[in-house]
């Protein structure tokens, strides 16, 4: 029905995150009646944020500069590191505005049945900077689902030493659910309201 071209960018647009195939459709409907100079911006700016994008090689966050900003920062506390599970999970828990310290990502879940183990994730490099540098606590921010749960234990267990307090938000947080579905006073409260672990 539709010319090959199209047909094309449907299927790319399909398979980006929360695009279903009816959006894909709609979407580049819209972009090929659109003006021809939105089209290029748009196509440019993909480009352009896609080249320039890395992971922090501290942190594991997105930025364009590594180490990131946060990293960077002399006035955060080096002393507290915030773990999360995505690099846009940082965005949720910066928007809370209840912590002022630095941050790890670890880059997913630990889930056997999806193939996830934990060399899998970056907790070798969490390790490195616990044996480096000055953490006085590890908050762990990941999500209250049945992978959140039980990373965050096999993380309390695994990251155990003398002096180190590790905690975990998770007070007023949606069950089964991601840093992405609380909003901030909500995201605040179980920020502030983190329970260590043992
Ligand atoms: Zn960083």
């Amino acid at each position: 029905m539709l010319p090959d071209s199209i047909t094309t960018l449907v299927t790319a647009l399909a398979k980006l995150p929360g695009v279903g195939p009816r959006s894909a459709e709609r979407i580049a409907l819209h972009l090929v009646q659109a003006d021809m100079g939105a089209v290029k911006n748009l196509a440019g700016s993909i480009l352009v944020a896609r080249e320039k994008t890395r992971f922090c090689e501290i942190c594991g966050s997105l930025t364009e500069l590594s180490p990131c900003s946060i990293c960077e920062d002399p006035r955060r506390d080096a002393t507290l590191i915030c773990v999360v599970e995505r690099a846009v999970d940082i965005l949720s828990v910066e928007k809370s505005d209840a912590f002022r310290g630095k941050f790890h990502v670890l880059g997913g879940t630990i889930s056997p049945l999806d193939g996830v183990e934990p060399e899998d994730l970056r907790i070798a490099e969490l390790e490195k900077r616990l044996a480096e540098g000055a953490i006085r606590e590890v908050v762990i921010a990941l999500g209250t689902n049945v992978e959140g749960d039980a990373t965050s234990h096999y993380l309390a267990k695994r990251l155990m030493r003398p002096g180190l307090k590790i905690s975990r938000i998770g007070f007023g947080l949606p069950a089964g659910s991601g840093l992405e579905f609380a909003d901030e006073l909500t995201l605040n409260r179980a920020l502030e309201g983190r329970r260590e672990m043992s």
